[in-house]
């Protein structure tokens, strides 16, 4: 695991959480000579918060992720010990892979990947400076004095920077539970201009899975057709368990409401905030107080320990009121509490410094990228590790910047609303924030971005063989499908609802019938039978939104159309004149790179557009002229 401490490197990354990780692999993969240096190279991937990745918006990440070769997709199949893919009695579009994972088989499975990785080496230690030359990045200093020179440098500090943890009243500096926080670096960051904030988080208290009574509770199952992140994985790799489902109630809500003035939230001596949608217990029962009780579920946090996660309970109240609180749940009467819940406060930097490579403008080759860029998960964190990985890679060798858009990925949607309109509270994936959700499905990243990820060169030749076979087989089944001729009345024989217009349809218009399935095909045509279950599924999909698909297409063309008006850095958009004094400082504030991306700063106007595309179309007719 360990490696020769060169003095200079491509790319250094600094913290391997999961930004971290990702950024660094993603680095290697285009060939960079890259470092990744973490306060502890035992903590390498360690799991901050919950045991579990993906969910609704965060599991379309994933994929995406493993599309372009990343690498969390495979560490999650293979730490996964409960999989289940949520709203699966929805649209495909909204629906989220997710799995439970075991820690520890997480952490190993991401430190086998980056002892694995060629290019890579881990570097153990604090880097308390940035070596800045002529405002351009020029490496990294560590807390034992040495010196790391590289062109691109990328942070991936998470909750680390001046973070301080609060359990009841007590707070004590830290970056987790366990972890030093990383002070003399935010001091650094501080001093060289970036507008910081404050924002905080917490975690559930976790509780000893011996001593909690599961016959008393709900068991939640995985699904019985785990569906994994990976477009290269089978089948979970270790034994699957259940979680349990229990809930608060009126007592609990009492203790809670008793003891808010304890608690750091409440008490009013912080003020940062937290995230919206993963509330403290104490934020619901404030929030909420006519609900009589919320819904907990346990999660045991691995195969070979008895830790287990109550989801849905993360507090910063004090130790002993944890445990009263607790002990009121069904099946937790007599539960051991191993380690006491708590509230992380720390920095973040306010994305609108950064480009849509998530480089800082104002210091070229230094990239921020997970948490401290105001974010919550880690997939958030893990997706823009990977753009900044790319990109750093790209910039060392003088090749083109890797840009996401709105219109192929969650990814691109992510990194447009951070770099845009930066954020206010932690900010996480959700499916409404993509409009174009219909075509950015889970089940069609690889389609979406592997041939992305292959021009670019991040991606195996392993990968690259089985995407292009994949592709083979949707081609060779589409063309079955559009050679098949079915009358209304024969589809109105097998079942199908159908006006007798007396017009021929091929498989794929059959397909997209509310109540066509492949199977009613098979029946009248036995050569379909041949097509791979994976392939069917996929097609059915593509077949039930092919007409709305249509319809969006049109919107990402004039998407498309604004995003290729490019604005220069250098733009002057106080010299504007017609443009109001608030829409000037948001534009300069956010400096868009396209008009497209100007049209999604908030209180943006049609006229406002208009006046930057006239001095765009300006611009650009005086250097054609020239
Ligand atoms: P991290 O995973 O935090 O990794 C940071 C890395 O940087 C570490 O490896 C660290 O060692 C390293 N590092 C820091 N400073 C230095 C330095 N100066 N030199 C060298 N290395 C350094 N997410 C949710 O989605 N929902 C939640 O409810 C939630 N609750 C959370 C509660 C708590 C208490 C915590 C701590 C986190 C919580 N998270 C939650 C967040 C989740 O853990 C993070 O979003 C995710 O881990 C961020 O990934 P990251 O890579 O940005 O940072």
């Amino acid at each position: 695991m360990f490696h020769v401490k060169h003095e200079r490197y491509d790319v250094v990354v600094v913290g391997a959480g999961h930004a971290g990780c990702e950024a660094a692999c993603a680095a290697a993969r285009m060939g960079a000579a890259t470092a990744l240096i973490s306060l502890s190279a035992d903590n390498i991937g360690v799991m901050s918060c919950n045991p579990a990745i993906g969910g609704l918006g965060k599991g379309h990440l994933v994929r995406e992720i493993d599309a372009l070769d990343g690498v969390m997709g495979r560490v999650a199949d293979r730490a996964g010990i409960q999989f289940r893919l949520l709203n699966r009695t929805k649209g495909p579009a909204v629906q989220g892979p997710r799995a439970q994972a075991d820690r520890l088989l997480y952490m190993a499975a991401m430190q086998a990947e980056i002892a694995a990785r060629e290019n890579l080496g881990v570097i153990e230690g604090e880097v308390v400076d940035l070596v800045i030359e002529n405002n351009q990045i020029g490496g990294v200093c560590l807390a034992d004095g040495a010196k790391i020179l590289a062109q691109a440098v990328i942070l991936t500090t998470g909750t680390f920077l001046r973070g301080v943890i609060h359990i009841g009243d007590h707070a004590q500096p830290g970056g987790r539970i366990g972890d030093r926080a990383a002070t003399r670096l935010a001091e650094r960051i501080d001093a060289l201009g970036f507008a910081l904030g404050r924002l905080k988080t917490g975690t559930p208290p976790r509780l000893d899975g011996s001593t909690i009574d599961w016959g008393a509770l709900e068991e939640q199952k995985g699904d019985d057709t785990p569906e994994m992140f990976s477009f290269l994985s089978q089948a979970p790799s270790v034994r699957q368990i259940s979680c349990g489902i229990t809930h608060t109630n009126e007592r609990t809500h009492a203790i809670v409401r008793e003891n808010l003035g304890r608690s750091i939230m409440y008490g009013g001596k912080i003020e940062s905030i937290g995230p919206r949608y993963c509330p403290s217990i104490e934020d619901k029962i404030v929030r909420f107080p006519d609900k009589s009780s919320h819904q907990i579920f346990l999660e045991p946090e691995g195969l070979s320990v008895d830790t287990v996660y109550p989801n849905g309970i993360s507090t910063s109240l004090p130790a002993d009121v944890q445990e009263a609180y607790v002990r009121t749940i069904v099946g937790l009467e007599n539960v051991r509490i191993v380690q006491p819940g708590y509230a992380i406060e720390y920095d973040f930097i306010d994305p609108r410094a950064l480009r849509q490579t998530l480089e800082v403008r104002h210091v070229p080759g230094l990239y921020l990228a997970g948490q401290i860029n105001g974010t919550t998960g880690y997939e958030e964190a893990a997706a823009q590790g990977l753009v900044a990985g790319l990109n750093a890679a790209n910039k060392n060798c003088g090749c083109q910047d890797v840009i996401f858009s709105r219109s192929n990925s969650y990814i691109g949607v992510m990194i447009d609303d951070l770099v845009t309109k930066g954020v206010s509270e932690p900010y996480r994936m959700f499916t409404s924030r993509a409009e174009f959700r219909l075509s950015l499905r889970a089940d069609n990243a690889d389609q979406r971005l592997t041939p992305f990820g292959i021009g670019l060169g991040c991606v195996s030749k392993y990968r690259e063989r089985v995407f292009l076979r994949k592709q083979a087989e949707l081609e060779s089944a589409r063309a079955k499908l559009q050679a098949c001729q079915f009358s209304p009345r024969d589809l109105l024989l097998r079942g199908l609802k159908i006006s007798q217009d007396g017009k021929k349809r091929d498989g794929i218009d059959v397909l997209a019938l509310q109540d066509a399935s492949f199977s009613v095909l098979i029946e009248a045509n036995e050569d379909l039978e041949r097509v791979p279950p994976p392939i069917r599924r996929q097609i059915e999909r593509e077949a039930k939104y092919q007409h709305y698909l249509i319809r969006q297409e049109r919107e990402i063309d004039a998407i498309r159309r604004d995003e290729a008006w490019l604005i220069p850095d250098n733009f002057d958009f106080s010299g504007l004149s017609g443009l109001s004094n608030e829409l000037r400082s948001k534009l300069t504030a956010a400096r868009p790179a396209t008009l497209g991306q100007a049209g999604r700063i908030d209180g943006m106007t049609p006229a406002a557009m208009t006046l930057i595309l006239g001095r765009l179309r300006r611009a650009n007719s005086k250097s054609t002229k020239r």
